[in-house]
Formats: structure tokens, sequence, C-alpha cells
């Protein structure tokens, strides 16, 4: 591993690259199928990654015609690594269990390890032999949408494939790992003037809250809107926040400290509500919301922008979803993508159909959304909210950090990268867009 790193330092040539031998092991954090059990009984915020996810040698598999076999040189904890690591709210043994019944080459995912990480960037070393696009030497950023492309339900819009799954989620072979095994078509080409950390934690969130907030397939955002978003500097946020801006929307940041408000502000987001300082508390007691609450909530809105959303961007799920459902203007639309506090959702069913409000569904991007979220970033008209870096070797650290909500944007991973700052291949790009914007979230 040490000569492929030392060639890839070393901007070697690909048929340098080419003729370098592949390890038959590499350094990858997973955990095990043994101990899927390890913390029954416990409650979501006692259980600990560090308990959970091992780095160790694992076993190379066969690289597949349609797949490529990247070094990864960084990756990046997503909130999916949480829920792995404290296996919630199944473990994903499952998952690949399911996938190796499929074909063949489905088989080589269903081990008692999981290797987990749904984001990365790195260099092609290996491709199938039927990949065309790519070749060895490519830099590469790696998005999540592992697809059969063989599978007819996935030709529209790729998403609403039968088989589609997650890579490092629903697939083994994740990319918090010196190596990874994707499929060729997982592959974007990487920002030139970005590093290797900053590149390797966009794909994930950027892209699902493009598909949120931009694609037709979503809430299909117009200039002007006013878009409430939760979460304003997590890692879908902080995202949202940024696109909604660009588009000619007006944001409406929720976060949870002055920090965190004051984030906000820099980023160019005038409307921000600190959740904790106003001391919401939309539910009661377990059972029972307080629509109060919710009143408060949409008049402090109102009190920052004049008006009611246009478009709620949810994802913590059974907290918020009764105020975000009430908050949301006579026919906005509610985009959610998740439910980080609780998947079974009550919401108050009057407030939606007699202000003909619509709830709508979204899970991360086809190809065309990635691509277009790339091809921003790539612009500088997005930037990376990368805030920390970790090694490898930490990685339970940083996902006990995303568990238990003390990060703000993204934490990246090196992985075969030796140090921060490594893999801007053009500078002066990087000027032109300003080391102020692209390290925003790192003050
Ligand atoms: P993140 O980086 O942890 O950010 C989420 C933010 O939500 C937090 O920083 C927090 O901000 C806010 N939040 C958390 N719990 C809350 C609550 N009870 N009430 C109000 N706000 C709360 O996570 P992320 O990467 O943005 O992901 C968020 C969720 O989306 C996760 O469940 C993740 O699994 C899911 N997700 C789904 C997809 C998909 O494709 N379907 C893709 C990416 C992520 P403040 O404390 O500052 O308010």
């Amino acid at each position: 591993m040490k000569q492929i790193l030392d060639a890839i330092l070393a901007d070697a040539p690909a048929d340098e690259l080419a003729a370098l031998p592949i390890p038959e092991s590499y350094r990858a954090a997973f955990v095990r199928r043994e101990e899927s059990g390890m913390f029954e009984g416990m409650e979501s915020w006692e259980k600990d990654p560090s308990q959970s996810i091992h780095i160790d040698e694992v076993p190379l598999p066969e690289l597949a015609p349609d797949e490529a076999l990247v070094a990864v040189m960084a990756s990046s904890i997503n909130f999916n690594t949480v829920w792995t690591s404290i296996f919630e709210p199944l473990p994903t043994f499952g998952f690949l269990d399911r996938l190796g019944k499929e074909s063949v080459w489905g088989k080589r995912h269903a081990l008692d390890h999981h290797i987990i990480g749904s984001d990365g960037s790195g260099v092609v070393l290996r491709t199938g032999s039927g990949v065309r696009n790519w070749k060895v030497g490519d830099k590469v950023a790696i998005h999540c949408n592992h697809v059969d492309d063989q599978d007819p339900t996935s030709h529209g819009d790729s998403m609403m494939g039968s088989n589609q799954r997650i890579w490092g989620f629903e697939t083994n072979f994740g990319g918090l790992a010196d190596l990874t095994v994707v499929k060729a078509n997982q592959l974007m080409p990487k920002p030139a003037h970005l590093t290797w950390e900053e590149s390797a934690v966009n794909a994930l969130c950027a892209s699902t809250s493009y598909r949120m907030l931009v694609s037709d397939n979503a809430s299909a955002m117009k200039q002007g809107d006013v878009v409430l978003i939760w979460g304003a500097t997590g890692g879908l946020g902080g995202y949202a926040v940024q696109l909604v801006l660009n588009g000619g929307g007006i944001p409406v940041g929720v976060v949870s400290s002055p920090e965190k408000a004051a984030l906000l502000n820099r980023m160019g987001c005038e409307a921000v509500i600190d959740r904790k300082a106003e001391g919401y508390q939309f539910w009661s007691d377990p059972h029972t919301q307080d629509e109060t609450e919710w009143r408060r909530f949409g008049k402090q809105i109102r009190s920052l922008v004049g008006e009611d959303p246009d478009i709620v961007f949810e994802h913590p799920g059974r907290q918020t979803m009764g105020a975000s459902v009430f908050a949301a203007k006579k026919g906005g639309t509610i985009v959610t993508c998740a439910a980080t506090s609780g998947y079974m959702i009550e919401y108050d069913n009057r407030h939606l159909w007699m202000k003909l409000k619509s709830i709508v569904s979204s899970h991360f991007a086809n190809y065309q959304e990635a691509w277009a979220m790339n091809r921003l970033i790539d612009k500088g008209m997005i930037q990376p909210i990368l805030s920390d870096v970790y090694k490898l070797d930490d990685v339970a650290d940083a996902t006990k950090q995303v568990h238990h909500n003390l990060h703000e944007g993204k934490l990246g991973i090196l992985c075969l990268s030796p140090e921060e700052g490594l893999g801007i291949d053009d500078p002066e790009k990087r000027a032109r867009i300003g080391e102020d914007k692209i390290q925003m979230f790192r003050s």
C-alpha cells in the first residue's frame, strides 16, 4: 500500500500506477455481525460507536466487470455511519444478506464484517473489463447511489430502482478504508481546487439536499421561496442553506447554539432561529404535542421574514414534523428525507388538508442529480462544509461526535492521505473562489 500511496503523492502517471501490485488485504473500518446485539436494551444515546467500530485488515474482494477499485485518500462520517455503528433501526447485515442472494457478484457482500462509509475521494487503481468512462489514475469523488443498470425500474429515475442501495450502508466495501470497490457509475470527477478531505465530504449530503430542494423529483424551489431549514449547519442543512441562497430563495435556518447562529449569518443566512435559546418544546410529554408551541414557532418565522415557508426542509422527524406541517404556508411543501429523532411521525392532518399542503419524500439522488451537484461544487458555487478532520484510526471518535450532535457541517476522515491539505491541483481556481469561502466551516 505504501508504494501505491507514494505513487499517488508523486502524481505518478497511469501506467506506473497500473503496474503496481494490489495488496490482498487492506485497512478498513467495519462492524461485526456477531456483535449486532451488543447494545440491546440500551437507549440510543448510551450506545458507544467505539465499542462496535473496528479498524483492521480485511480481504480485498474480486472486482466485477462494472466496478472500479479506488485508493481512498479521504472519506467522511455520515449519519448512516452512526446508524450502522449503533445497529439502529436494524443491523445492516440484513441488507448485505439480501444483496448476497441477488447475484454471484452480490454474494461477495454478505460477509460477517460490514465495511462502512458512504463518501470518498481518491484515485482509480483498477477498472473492471466493462468500464468505459474511467481509467487508472483518474482522480475521483464517489457518490453512494448503487444501482443495478440491468433493472428496468432504475431507468427513469435511478432512485426508483427496485434494488437501489446506498453504498457502504446497504452494500459492503464502504469508503472508510484505504481501498474501496464501487460501481464505476458512482465515480465523479474530483473538483481540482479542493483537497482530498474537502472533496470527500460532499457527495452524500450535498446531493441529497440538491434533490430535496432543486430537483423536480422533490420540492423544485423557485426564486423568492421561503425555505425553513432544520439543522441548518448540519450535514444536510449546510448545503441546503447554500442551495437556497444560490437559487434566489430566502432561508430560515434553525440551529441550537449561538455559535451555529453566527456561522449561518456568515454564510449569508439572515433569518436564524436558535431553537435551544427559544426553548421550543413541541411535545409537552412523549405522547402529546403542544399546538401553542407550533404557533409560537410560526409567529417567530413570520416575524423574521414576514410570511410562512413555501418549503420546509425536514429530517429530524418525530420531534419536529408536527411543527413543520403547521408552519408551512398554505399550499406549501414539507420535503422529508429522514427521521433522526424517531420515524413514527405525528402531525395534525387538518393543517395539511385544509391548507392544501403536501408532504414530499426524498432519498439521496439519482446520477444526474449527484453530477449536477458535483458540478456546482466544481464551479465553486457550493462550498464543502468540512469543519474538522480525523484519521481513519479515529473513526469511532468522529462518529460519536455526530451521534451526540457535537459537530458542525461534515467531519472528514483521512484514509490514505497522510495529512490535511493535499490534493489541490488547481490553486489558481482555489484562490479565485477564496479560502474564506472554501474554509467557512473550519473557523
Ligand atoms: P447532522 O450532521 O447530524 O445534522 C442534523 C442536524 O439536525 C443537527 O446538527 C441538529 O442541528 C438538527 N437536529 C437533530 N436532532 C434534532 C431535533 N430533535 N430537533 C431539531 N433539530 C434537530 O446529520 P445530517 O447528515 O444532516 O443528517 C440528518 C438526518 O438525515 C439523519 O437522520 C440522516 O441519516 C438523514 N439523511 C438521509 C439521507 C437520505 O438520502 N435519505 C441523506 C443524508 C442524511 P441543531 O442542533 O443545530 O438544531
